[in-house]
């Protein structure tokens, strides 16, 4: 299994990549999650791109290049990207990579969301500033009366989780996206599936169009 997926904070990704990469052994490689843990243990790379990250850049090319050569290394039984290919340049690359190590990507996932449900769904979490522990106003209520938790803790929104900021996220993913969409839909190997539908049913949706029901089971 080959995959990459594309589609806004908040659509799911993360959940799918998960789930499959599971099921089949793949190994689901989240760029900004693995930027994060580097930064967190002071390595080369991740220092290098820990300033890019804190302003909301993009790490430059070269660095993420070398951590997704390093990645498909440890990739034996295929993957599954979230987070990377970020631009049409890095997806030449990506495409001259594969091809170098005779790979051959399955499919690129496209996630569908409606923005304003986006916007609803991202503005939605609560944090626990002591725990960490987070909530959704909508689909996972806090159980403290008013925002709070278990325990009376007053939850916080993070400054990632209010409005103005999603609002910046999701225009950034748009500017981005829209051509790194056009660039694989020229490869015919584009499809999307409905974001917003219950977990069971996009990994449905997404077996079903790589032709693997069968596995699915
Ligand atoms: P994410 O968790 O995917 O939102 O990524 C968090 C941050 O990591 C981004 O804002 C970028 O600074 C960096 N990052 C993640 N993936 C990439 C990528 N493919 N290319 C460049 N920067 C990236």
């Amino acid at each position: 299994m080959r995959l990459i997926f594309l589609g806004p904070p908040g659509a799911g990704k993360g959940t799918q990549a998960r789930l499959l990469a599971s099921r089949f052994g793949a190994r689901h490689i989240s760029t900004g999650d693995i930027l994060r843990e580097y930064a967190a243990k002071g390595n080369e790379l991740g220092i290098a791109a820990e300033g890019f990250m804190r302003r909301g850049e993009l790490v430059p090319d070269r660095l993420i290049l070398k951590m997704i050569g390093a990645e498909l290394e440890r990739s034996p039984h295929g993957f599954i990207m979230d987070g990377f290919p970020r631009t049409t340049a890095q997806a030449e690359a990506f495409d001259a990579l594969l091809a170098q190590k005779g790979v051959v990507l399955d499919a690129v996932v496209v996630f569908d969301v409606d923005r304003n449900t986006l916007m609803t769904r991202l503005t939605s979490r609560w944090t626990n500033p002591i725990t960490g522990k987070s909530y959704n106003a909508i689909t996972n209520p806090p159980p403290g009366p008013g925002m709070r938790d278990a325990d009376g803790t007053e939850l916080i929104q993070r400054d990632d989780d209010k409005a103005e900021t999603v609002r910046r996220r999701l225009d950034v993913y748009q500017q981005q996206t829209q051509e790194l969409v056009q660039y694989y839909r020229l490869s015919g190997k584009l499809f999307s599936v409905d974001g917003l539908a219950p977990v069971e049913e996009v990994t449905a949706q997404i077996l079903s169009k790589i032709g693997r029901e069968r596995a699915a089971s």
